[in-house]
C-alpha cells in the first residue's frame, strides 16, 4: 500500500517489551528488551502521519519523526535509520535513555485527551538504533589536514568527534577514564544502557578514524595553550561535563557509607564494585539503603542499591512525585521494583553507629508551599516533625556543578559557577576554543550534550572553511 492511501491502524499503544520486575531487580540485566520487528511495525502502524508533526517540534534536535517511522513500517530500516541520522547520531542511546514523555511523546497528538496513548516514538528510534548494520556508511569529505582536540567522551564530546572526523578533521579525544562514554557508561547503569551498545559507538569512531587518548586528565596533562601551541592542535572543544557532586552541607556527610550518587554509580558501574573481589573495587552491599534525590540520577543509585541486594530501598525527596525531575519510566520502573518513595522529608544529619559507619538520617517532614523560582511548590519544613530513618548506606543526589577541570584547561571565560561562557553554536571567548554539553549548561540530557557537539561541529569546520 502506498503512503498516499496509507490508514492509520486505531488501538492502544503497543506496550515495552521488559522484564518481569522483580526477577530483573535482582540483576543487572537490561530492565527493557525492546521491540521485535512485528511490535516495532503495529506501534509505527498507529502514527497518523501528521502533516504539522508536532513530535518533531518537541524534539531538540528535530528529527524527521514520522518520515523515519513511515520507513519502519515500509520495513525499510536502513532507511529509517539514515533519516535519524541525518540530526542524531545516537539514536540506539537516545532512544533508551531521552526524557520522550516531556519531549516527542509529550507533543504527539496521540498523547492528548482523557486516555493519551502517544506514539512509542523511543522505543521505535531504539529499534532502528540497534540495528547500526543497516545504516548506509557516511560519507567522508577528503582530509583538511586541521587538527582538533576534544577534551571528554561522553555524548557531547563523541558526537563532535564523529561529525568533525566526517568533514575531514584529524580528531583526537582525551578522555580522564579509562574508557569512553562519560556518564553513558560510569553514571548510567546497565540495566537502562549497555556498556556494549556505547562501546558500538565509540568502536566506530575509531574507525571512522578517531583517536582516543584514555586516562588523560587534560589540564593536568596539558592545558589549552599547550594543545594549541606545541601539540600543535587548531582547535579544541571543551565536552567535560558537569561530574563535581553537590554537598548536603549537614552533619556527618563524610561518614563511612556514605556516597555521593555519581561515586556509588561509578564504582559499581565502572569499577565493577558488584563483581569484588573479583575486581579491585569495594562498595557497601546495603541492606537498608536511603537514597536523596528525585532526578533520574538518584533513581539509578536506589535501583543499583537494590540490584546490590537492598532489603529496603527509599528515595527521600524534599518534594512530592509530582515535582521529580525523573523520566516517568524510570520513578515507575523503580516502584515496580519494591522501591519505596518517602516524599517531603529533607535529611538533617547522618547518624554515627556501630564502627564508626552511618546507622541513620535524622530528617524533617515538610509540607508543599508557595511556588519557588523553578515554578514547583517550595517544601516547607513542618514544626517539630523530625524523625530518624534507619540506614546501613546512605546517598545524596542533589545534582552536581561543573567539572572543576575547565579551569585547569584555561584559555576561555568561565561563568561565576565555572560553567564556560559559550554561544549558541559553542564558540568561546577564544577564537580557538568551542565548547558544549553539560560543562557550558550546566547538568541536563545526552541529547541537549548531543545536539551542542553537533553545532559545534559545524560551527568549527566553517570557521576552516574561511580560513
Ligand atoms: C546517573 C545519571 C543518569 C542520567 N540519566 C539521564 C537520562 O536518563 N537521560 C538523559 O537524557 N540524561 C541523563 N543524564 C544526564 C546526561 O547523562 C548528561 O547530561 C550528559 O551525559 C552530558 O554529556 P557531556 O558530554 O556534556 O558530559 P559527560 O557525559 O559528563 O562527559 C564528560 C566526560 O569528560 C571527561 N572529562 C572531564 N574532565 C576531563 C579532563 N580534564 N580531561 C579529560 N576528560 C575529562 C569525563 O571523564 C567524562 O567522560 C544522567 C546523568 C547521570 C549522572
Ligand atoms: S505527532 Fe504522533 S501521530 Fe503525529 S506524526 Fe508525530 S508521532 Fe505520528
Amino acid at each position: 500500500m502506498s503512503e498516499v492511501t496509507y490508514r492509520p491502524v486505531r488501538g492502544p499503544r503497543t506496550p515495552d517489551n521488559e522484564e518481569p520486575a522483580l526477577e530483573r531487580a535482582r540483576d543487572f540485566r537490561p530492565v527493557d528488551k525492546g521491540y521485535t520487528k512485528e511490535m516495532a511495525i503495529a506501534e509505527a502502524n498507529r502514527c497518523l502521519n501528521c502533516k504539522k508533526p508536532s513530535c518533531v517540534e518537541g524534539c531538540p534536535v528535530n528529527i524527521n519523526i514520522p518520515k523515519f517511522i513511515e520507513a519502519i513500517r515500509a520495513e525499510e530500516f536502513g532507511r529509517g535509520l539514515d533519516i535519524i541520522r541525518e540530526d542524531s547520531m545516537l539514536p540506539a542511546i537516545c532512544g533508551r535513555v531521552c526524557p520522550q514523555e516531556n519531549q516527542c511523546e509529550g507533543k504527539c497528538v496521540l498523547g492528548r485527551g482523557k486516555n493519551p496513548q502517544p506514539i512509542a516514538i523511543g522505543q521505535l528510534e531504539r529499534f532502528l538504533g540497534d540495528q547500526p548494520e543497516l545504516a548506509s556508511k557516511p560519507a567522508m569529505k577528503p582530509a583538511n589536514g586541521k587538527k582538533v582536540a576534544i577534551i571528554g567522551s561522553g555524548p557531547s564530546g563523541i558526537t563532535c568527534a564523529g561529525e568533525l572526523a566526517r568533514n575531514g578533521f584529524d580528531v583526537t579525544v582525551f578522555e580522564a577514564f579509562f574508557t569512553g562514554g562519560g556518564v553513558l557508561v560510569y553514571g548510567i547503569p546497565e540495566f537502562r544502557l549497555p556498556k556494549a551498545v556505547v562501546k558500538r559507538e565509540i568502536d566506530g569512531l575509531q574507525e571512522l578514524g578517531v583517536k582516543f587518548e584514555f586516562n588523560s586528565v587534560m589540564g593536568r596533562l596539558a592545558d589549552a595553550e599547550e594543545l594549541l601551541g606545541e601539540k600543535g592542535f587548531d582547535a579544541i572543544y571543551v565536552a567535560t561535563g558537569a561530574g563535581l557532586p553537590k554537598f548536603l552541607n549537614i552533619p556527618g556527610e563524610n561518614l563511612p557509607n556514605v556516597f555521593f550518587a555519581n561515586e556509588y554509580l561509578t564504582r559499581v558501574n565502572l569499577m565493577k564494585a558488584n563483581q569484588f573481589p573479583e575486581y579491585d573495587t569495594p562498595t557497601k552491599h546495603g541492606k537498608n539503603v536511603v537514597v536523596f534525590g528525585g532526578g533520574n540520577v538518584a533513581m539509578d543509585a536506589v535501583r543499583t542499591a537494590k540490584r546490590l541486594g537492598a532489603e529496603r530501598a527509599i528515595i527521600a525527596y524534599r518534594r512530592t512525585e509530582a515535582e521529580m525531575p525523573a523520566r516517568k519510566a524510570e520513578l515507575h520502573h523503580a516502584k515496580q521494583e519494591g522501591v519505596e518513595v518517602m516524599p517531603l522529608v529533607a535529611p538533617l544529619e547522618f547518624l554515627e553507629g556501630e564502627g564508626g559507619n552511618v546507622c541513620g538520617v535524622r530528617v524533617q517532614r515538610c509540607e508543599l508551599g508557595e511556588p519557588d523560582d523553578s515554578g514547583r511548590r517550595r517544601p516547607v519544613p513542618i514544626e517539630g516533625a523530625v524523625e530518624v530513618i534507619p540506614c546501613d548506606v546512605a546517598i545524596s543526589a542533589i545534582g552536581t556543578s561543573a567539572n572543576p577541570f575547565a579551569k585547569l584547561i584555561g584559555g576561555m571565560e568561565l561563568n561565576k559557577w565555572g560553567y564556560i561562557v559559550a554561544d549558541e553554536d559553542g564558540r568561546t571567548t577564544n577564537p580557538r576554543i568551542w565548547a558544549g554539553g553539560d560543562i557550558v549548561t550546566g547538568a541536563a540530557t545526552v541529547i541537549l550534550a548531543m545536539g551542542a557537539g553537533k553545532k559545534a561541529a559545524a560551527s568549527i569546520t566553517a570557521a576552516f572553511a574561511e580560513e
